[in-house]
């Protein structure tokens, strides 16, 4: 389960990510708006006074893409950051799941080992050695089973 701390980190990201990618597309509407706008109608010069003539289509489709473009970097980049959070965060996760999964029976395995009691010898104290042939317990000092 994903965290709520995780979760609002990941809204964050996003949310950095979707402003840096309106400005991108601003950027491209605004240039692109500017650069083409003072064409869009075409003058007439009369005696050195421009008169309009008419609209410019050239200029007023070449703005429509511009802002087509400019939508579709913000639509597609917000949408693609989302993207790649949520795999990112999915991934993390199911890592950690998988972490969890694999080292939880070697823990309980290595305190089952250790809580074992050991048999010790009752002469000498060493720990002895199961023999699994005679199904004995052989001390290594005193040289005989137990
Ligand atoms: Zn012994």
């Amino acid at each position: 389960m994903v965290s709520w701390g995780r979760a609002f980190k990941a809204a964050f990201v996003l949310l950095a990510f979707t402003i840096v990618w309106g400005i991108i597309g601003a950027i491209i509407i605004g240039i692109g708006t500017f650069a083409l706008a003072p064409s869009a109608i075409a003058y007439e010069y009369y005696y050195g006074v421009p008169v309009p003539r008419g609209i410019n289509w050239g200029a007023i489709v070449g703005i429509a893409i511009v802002w087509i473009i400019g939508i579709l970097v913000i639509y597609l980049g917000s949408y693609a950051s989302y993207f790649k959070i949520l795999t990112e965060l999915i991934v993390d996760e199911t890592r950690k799941i998988s972490q969890t999964i694999v080292t939880q029976p070697v823990a309980t395995q290595a305190t089952q080992v250790s809580s074992t009691p050991m048999p010790v010898c009752p002469k000498c104290g060493t720990p002895l050695t199961y023999v699994q042939q005679y199904q004995r317990w052989y001390c290594p000092t005193c040289r005989e089973y137990q």
